[in-house]
């Protein structure tokens, strides 16, 4: 439960800083000021599905 709680707060704060996303589509990777500047949330390809791309922040969690 702790760990899931920490896990939201290192979200929050990376999404204060640039946070970039990825075209579920074609995989083009916009960063959200990129993504803000345009008049509407899209790809260059016409998809508007993005998912997060998050920093390499690699976590392991195995259950013991
Ligand atoms: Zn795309």
């Amino acid at each position: 439960m702790v760990e899931e709680i920490t896990d939201e707060i290192e979200e929050t704060t990376a999404e204060t800083f640039d946070v970039n996303y990825a075209c579920l589509r074609c995989g083009t990777v916009v960063s959200n000021t990129e993504l803000s500047r345009l008049p509407e949330i899209k790809c260059i390809c016409g998809f508007r599905v993005f998912t997060k791309v998050r920093p390499a922040v690699v976590k392991t969690v195995k259950a013991v």
